[in-house]
Parts: C-alpha cells; structure tokens; sequence
C-alpha cells in the first residue's frame, strides 16, 4: 500500500504541500487557456498571446500559494519569465488579462480570498529572479514546460522543484493531458480513465503520482526491464529539440525493437518513472544549453521512482551552477540495469558522429 509520504517523516512535508497546491492550481489555469486555444478559429491559434498569458498566469499562481503556504521561509525562486515586457506601454491589455485570469482562478478555487492588482501580479512574476545557485533554498519553476505541445493540444506541464544546498530535495510535475493510468498495459498499478496525472517525489521518501483533481497517492517505480530488445524509450515531440539521426543510432546499436515514444514537456520523465517505457534520451544540437527549470523536478521524480539521470559522459546532473545545466550535452533516463548500455550506446554513437 502506499503511503502519503506527509506522514511518513518527510523533512520537506510543508513543502511539498505546498508545491501540490501551488502546481495543481496553476495547472487548473493553463487547462482553462488550452481549452480556449484548441476551440478558437485557425486565424486566432496562431496567436501567441494566450500561451504567453498562461505562462506567466502560472507563475504568478505558483509564487503567491507558495509564499501563503509557506511564509516564514525565505523565499527565492528560478523561474522561465520575468516581467520586463509585462511592463512596457503595450503590454497594458495582456497584464490586464493575465490579472484577470488569476484572480478568477483563485476565487473558483475557494482556498484563498484575496484579489490581486496587476502590481501585485508583476511583482510575484518578479520573484522569479533568482539566479539558484549551490547554497541556500531555491524553488525551480517551469510555469509551462512544453509550450509547443500546450498550443498544439498535447502534453506539456507544470514543473516545481527544490534545490537546497545545490542537490534538488524535491519535484513536483502536474501533466494535465497525461492519463492517470499507465499506458504500459503490464503496468496496472493504476487505475481508472482519468486524465491528468500529479507526480511528486522527495529525497529519500520515493515517487508517487495521483490525480491533478485529487486522488490516493500511489507509489510509483521505474520498469524492471534489463534487455533493451524490449525497451521502448521516450524523446521529444520536437524534431529541433533533440537530434533524431542520433537517438535512432543509439536505439538501433541496443536492439531495441519498438518505435520511439515522441512526447512533449518533462511528462515524459512522469511517465518514464512509473514504467510507461524504459529509456529516456535527449540530445539536443550543440549549441543549446540546457536550463534548470527542463529537468529539476522531472529528474527527482525518476531517481525517487529507482531510475537514475546522467548526462552523456555518465555523471549526475548538476543543478548547482545558476540558472542552466552543465554545458555537457546530452540527458540520459532509464532504470539502474540498463543505464551502462545506453550510457555506452550513446557515447559509441556520439564518436561515431564526430
Ligand atoms: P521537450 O518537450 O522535452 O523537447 O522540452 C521542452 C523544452 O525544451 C522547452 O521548455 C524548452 O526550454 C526546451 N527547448 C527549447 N528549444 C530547444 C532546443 N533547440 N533544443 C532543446 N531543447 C529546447
Ligand atoms: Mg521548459
């Protein structure tokens, strides 16, 4: 059976919650801005502005149930936005909406009774300033992770995680497109038709996922499978975002036998963390750097679930350098058999390519 890990002696119990709380309401948000994109006319989808809207709405939702949910902490969060074209003369009517927006969703919530002026709205936006760092408490935020998919209709999510002291301790992920139960079907750990999955983790405590409505946690865990001939593994949906030619080399080299899983956001280390598939690769091209906010909570949630995350050369993510990753390219995600195969596959690969 599971068990809630708030009773199970979790030095970061508070703070879960509250990053539950903060993520599941600026999921609520973004659901209602992509209901909104999917049923507008083909003219108006190709107008960013909701996205944009959405995205900073969800970082204004996150911010403020943080500093509700936890005020005696300092507070100091790495976040994707700030508010500089919030603040220029044509942004009066976006700034507007986005207000709005965040306000309706509080009152429709209920836990909060407060308004919030477009003041208060740039300010909590600014609170995502925070260059990180290896010491002290920072809250890594990604408002909306995956914005392609999210206009397109497809995954993207809500990512929070903890760093303190350089290590990240915690990650919330709220994947509002993503099915509740497994879509491996030797997986029936969960149950039910639900769309919309909540995956949290601590150090120490393991991985759990429920619904983004509510529901009992349920321990998750990696898949066990220790023959890549029968592993599937997950990339970006985005053809830009990580080279194909190469993770196709890396997946040919270790037999694996089944088409990639093309999926937006950090769902995908979700869904890598309760056995929907067993590899996880991104490589992207050289010059992009990778930033904290793409992989802090997405990367908790699998090693608490029994899987590890490298990068390229086989070392642990470093989330201590500021607002980006190492330059080292290449994320690596799969369960503990079969991480010095792929870790050998992809470096034969990369050789291979220079
Ligand atoms: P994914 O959907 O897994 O590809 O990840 C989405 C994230 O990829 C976004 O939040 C961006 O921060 C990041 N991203 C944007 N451009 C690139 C790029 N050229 N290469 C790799 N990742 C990118
Ligand atoms: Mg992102």
């Amino acid at each position: 059976m599971s068990q809630a890990p708030e009773v199970a002696g979790n030095p970061y119990a508070a703070e879960l919650a509250a990053a539950k709380k903060a993520v599941a309401l600026a999921a609520r948000l973004c659901q209602r801005v992509q209901r909104g994109i999917l049923q507008s006319d083909i003219q108006s989808k190709a107008d960013r502005t909701p996205v944009t809207v959405a995205d900073y709405g969800s970082q204004v939702l996150v911010c403020l149930v943080l500093k509700k949910e936890l005020p005696a902490h300092s507070f100091s969060i790495v976040a994707e936005e700030d508010s500089k074209d919030l603040r220029e003369d044509g942004a009066q009517e976006i700034l507007e909406h986005i207000t709005t927006l965040v306000n309706e969703t509080i009152v429709n919530d209920g836990s909060y009774n407060m308004s919030l002026s477009k003041e208060d709205v740039l300010a909590a936006i600014d609170g995502g300033k925070s260059e990180g760092g290896p010491s002290g408490r920072h809250w890594i935020l990604d408002p909306i992770d995956g914005t392609k998919g999210f206009i397109r209709g497809d995954q993207y999510a809500v990512a929070l995680g903890l760093l303190d002291e350089g290590k990240v301790v915690l990650g919330v992920l709220g994947c509002p497109n993503l099915p509740l139960k497994s879509t491996n079907k030797n997986n029936c750990s969960s149950s039910g038709d639900q769309i919309g999955s909540l995956f949290f983790a601590t150090i120490g405590c393991g991985a759990q996922v429920e619904a983004l409505e509510g529901s009992e946690p349920e321990k998750i865990s990696v898949c066990s499978i220790d023959n890549p001939v029968d592993a599937s593994f997950f990339e970006s949906f985005e053809a830009s975002h990580s080279k194909r030619d190469l993770t196709s080399s890396i997946a040919e080299k270790l037999g694996v036998q089944a088409p990639p899983v093309r999926m937006d956001s950090q769902a995908k280390y979700g869904a890598l963390a309760r056995g929907d598939g067993a590899i996880f690769l991104r490589i992207p091209h050289k010059s992009y750097i990778e930033t904290v906010w793409d992989h802090a909570a997405g990367s908790i949630v699998v090693t608490e679930a029994g899987g590890m995350v490298k990068d390229a050369s086989g070392n642990d993510l470093d989330f201590s350098k500021g607002r980006h990753l190492d330059r080292e390219r290449g994320i690596i995600a799969t369960n503990k058999h079969l991480m010095p195969l792929v870790l050998k596959a992809v470096q034969e690969a990369m050789k291979e390519e220079q």
